[in-house]
């Protein structure tokens, strides 16, 4: 089948569903007896002949629910449908690609490959067959006795695609797989995995691709699903019915990229007379959980940014290996960049906006100034409790005064940590004080 004269909207509208969820729940016992809601009234259908993206952030519980897809996790409520009939237990038409790549670095590629064959109980002869069928495929050949460690990240992945591809699954679950390599390596891995499917060479019907990257998921999938956080449910879905290859240049391709960083950051300040700007999306607005992250981490990134080699852009495993610390660790501080417009992502680079620029060039002063502007035009939470604060006569809340309100919207440790970043960001403006012996927020040195 030629899927590129395959239209996203034929094969989402009318095609079979292979999976479908109806409010699933999903709730973790924690050890203090507090429960963690994790997911709540998900659903969703992914149907034949198309990749589904599901778009979300760190902790959003993405991989909780790829677990219950595939039938690893019975979830605590809600149904699992597999072509029609309930998941019991691990559906053999999925196959699941990890992040971590998850390869056993004592067997050989064809080794790695051939495990996913062995609980199917295909003959030897035939398995063997398979498996060098689909090295060959995702482009290891030549590669088949070599073991995972004399081999690329990105080469570790194809084993990992080629291991889930091996058993000829309906549907391909992928947990951010390209989220550990580097940018080019990602880009090239996409580019062939898309060109594959375009010309249905995979022996698939379908893909489901976790990302907290939205241009991956503009690149590659036929319709994207945005997950809000805390907890995660499916808050809005998008169609993206442009044709493969997609050039990530062209305008269309650029407005669906902004269009969704603008749903999953509203980066319009809210207006009182847009009913979605607010609480449209659980996650955002009050309920927007925020990553504690020091101001002093934040400024020192911005100043790295700005200075050379990078000049205001750079890839992200650059700027960790340079801070010496992993890809993952930096995300919350880029991620409060982003929310506070300082800095964007583009092309998986991460870029300061103006006022990143003028963040880096300013003294202390200002850049406090400007911190605290931001803070209040892209912070609800912020503003809320400056306006509180200015509103009473005495010109204190307590803590719980708001971090109840935020326990409405997510887990209590989250609503904790939210606090304590919004408590050391608002010092840091001088938007508000905080007394920890009193637990009160007020407005002694604030301006
Ligand atoms: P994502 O993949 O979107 O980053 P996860 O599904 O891994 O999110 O996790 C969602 C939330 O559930 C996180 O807060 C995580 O700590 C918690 N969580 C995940 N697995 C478990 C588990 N087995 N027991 C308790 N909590 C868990
Ligand atoms: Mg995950």
């Amino acid at each position: 089948m030629d899927r590129a004269n395959h239209s996203a909207t034929t094969a989402a509208t009318q095609s079979t569903p292979l999976v479908h969820l109806s409010g699933v729940r999903q709730i973790y016992h924690k050890s203090d007896n507090a429960d963690l809601v994790v997911l709540d009234d998900v659903s969703l259908t992914v149907r034949e002949g198309e990749i589904v993206g599901l778009l979300g952030r760190s902790g959003s519980g993405k991989s909780t629910l790829l677990r219950i897809i595939s039938g690893l996790l019975t979830p605590t409520g809600g149904q699992v449908l597999w072509r029609g009939a309930p998941v019991l237990g691990p559906c053999a038409g999925i196959a699941m690609v990890f992040q971590s790549f998850a390869l056993f670095p004592w067997l050989t590629v064809l080794e790695n490959v051939l495990i996913g064959l062995q609980a199917l109980g295909v003959p030897a002869a035939e398995a063997r067959h398979r498996a060098l069928e689909a090295i060959d495929l995702i482009g290891l050949d030549g590669f088949e006795s070599a073991y995972p460690k004399e081999l690329s990240g990105g080469m570790r992945q194809r084993v990992g695609l080629a291991r889930a591809l091996v058993v000829h699954p309906h549907l391909l679950l992928m947990d951010e797989p390209f989220s550990a390599l580097d940018v080019l390596t990602a880009e090239t891995l996409r580019t062939d995995i898309i060109a594959l499917w375009s010309e249905g060479r995979l022996p698939i019907q379908s893909i489901l691709i976790v990302t907290h990257n939205i241009e991956e998921a503009v690149l590659m999938c036929d319709r994207i699903l945005i997950f809000s956080s805390n907890p995660g449910r499916v808050a809005r879905e998008i169609e993206v019915a442009l044709p493969h290859p997609r050039n990530r240049l062209d305008p269309e391709f650029r407005q669906r990229v902004d269009d969704i960083y603008g749903l999953m950051t509203q980066r319009d300040a809210p207006r009182a007379q847009d009913k979605r700007s607010i609480d449209a999306i659980p996650g955002a607005g009050i309920g927007l959980a925020l990553p504690k992250v020091s101001t002093n981490r934040l400024s020192g990134l911005i100043e790295l940014l700005a200075a050379p080699p990078y000049n205001g852009k750079a890839d992200l495993p650059d700027v960790a290996a340079a801070l010496q610390m992993e890809a993952d660790e930096l995300f919350p501080a880029v991620e409060t960049l982003q929310l506070l417009r300082l800095a964007e992502m583009a092309e998986g680079d991460v870029q300061l906006t103006d006022a990143g620029h003028r963040f880096a060039d300013q003294g202390v002063d200002a850049r406090k100034r400007l911190f605290r502007d931001h803070l209040l035009a892209y912070v609800p939470l912020a503003a809320l409790i400056r306006s509180v604060l200015d509103e009473r006569a005495s010109h204190r809340a307590p803590f719980v005064r708001f971090s109840e309100q935020l326990e409405d919207h997510m887990s209590e440790e989250r609503a904790e940590d939210t606090m304590r970043a919004i408590i050391t960001w608002g010092r840091y403006a001088e938007l508000f004080g905080y007394d920890e012996q009193t637990q009160q927020f007020n407005l002694e040195n604030p301006v």
